[in-house]
């Protein structure tokens, strides 16, 4: 299943169009996106059935309606805790200079800054730099959870972008990670939820970003240094993860900071994330903020 922000109303996006949630729930889910996580399991299990009749009867809902992409919302717009996971991948440590770690790298992205897809950041002064991340979704409470039963914890997977602002970030004698990372519209997600189910291999996913055209990251979500059933390990052993929080699972290589010459986002730049069995997140840029 595929859930969408549509206008700040929660949607089943079935083909090229949606369903609006409480429209064919007589009002039992929805309309807030974010109050979907509230009773998530039984929530999947209603829409996975009304899913696969739409499928049947391709669109025939009285719900149904197009999907204009700059209606789209964050699919988690508020989140109680979001956690993001720095040096993820050997080849990002490495261009950053960091060994690998024994513990995830953990930090937070302060909720004000999560936006939807197609967002239209504006730029803060410094150096503003892209990062690609596969996103989990939580949609049942995870404390001191294994990694066997890791996966039943995750409502589903998202694009996002852990937008970073090098010199407000590296400031100091400590890295300043969360408020680097946290000005306004910095954490661009969506452009939906997809449940783990809708994957091949959910450990094993294409992920690339292009900035105005020119490739910039790629790599396969397989090769984290942790993944997503350790990060969930990790994470709760300390933090009970909350359903309809998220985690932003750390960045591939490719990073403009790293780059010879450097190279930061610009006004007018448009900034494409991909992630295989998603789709795609766009960025756009202008001055000021
Ligand atoms: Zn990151």
């Amino acid at each position: 299943m595929r859930i969408a922000n549509l206008g700040g109303r929660a949607v089943l996006v079935v083909g090229e169009g949606a369903i609006d949630i409480a429209g064919a729930s007589d009002g039992r889910f929805g309309p807030d996106p974010q109050a979907l996580f509230d009773d998530w399991a039984a929530f999947a299990e209603w829409a996975s059935a009304l899913d696969a009749l739409s499928r049947l009867s391709s669109s025939g809902e009285a719900a149904y309606r197009d999907i204009d992409v700059t209606d789209l919302g964050a699919p988690v717009p508020r989140p109680r805790q979001v956690f993001a996971i720095g040096l993820n991948y050997a080849e990002h440590a490495a261009e950053a200079g960091y060994p690998p770690d024994s513990m995830p790298v953990t930090f937070t992205k302060f909720p004000s800054s999560i936006v939807g897809p197609d967002a239209v950041v504006a730029l803060p002064e410094g150096h503003v730099d892209w990062e690609v991340e596969l996103v989990v979704v939580i949609g049942r409470e995870a404390h001191k959870v294994d990694r066997e039963s890791a996966w039943d914890h995750v409502a589903g997977l998202t694009i996002g972008q852990d937008l970073s602002e090098r010199i407000t970030q590296m400031q100091g004698s400590a890295p300043q990670f969360s408020l680097g990372k946290s000005f306004p519209g910095f954490g661009p997600t969506g452009p939906w939820l997809v449940t783990p189910d809708e994957f091949a291999d959910k450990d094993d996913l294409a992920i690339s970003c292009a900035l105005s055209g020119e490739g910039m990251q790629s790599s396969r979500t397989s090769m984290m240094l942790y993944d997503v059933p350790e990060l969930l390990v990790r994470l709760s052993a300390v933090c009970p993860l909350l359903p309809g929080d998220i985690i932003f699972s750390g960045t591939p290589s490719g990073i403009g900071n790293r780059r010879t010459p450097q190279r930061f986002i610009g006004p007018d730049d448009v900034l494409v994330s991909e992630i295989e069995g998603i789709g795609t997140l766009t960025t756009r840029f202008v001055a000021g903020g």
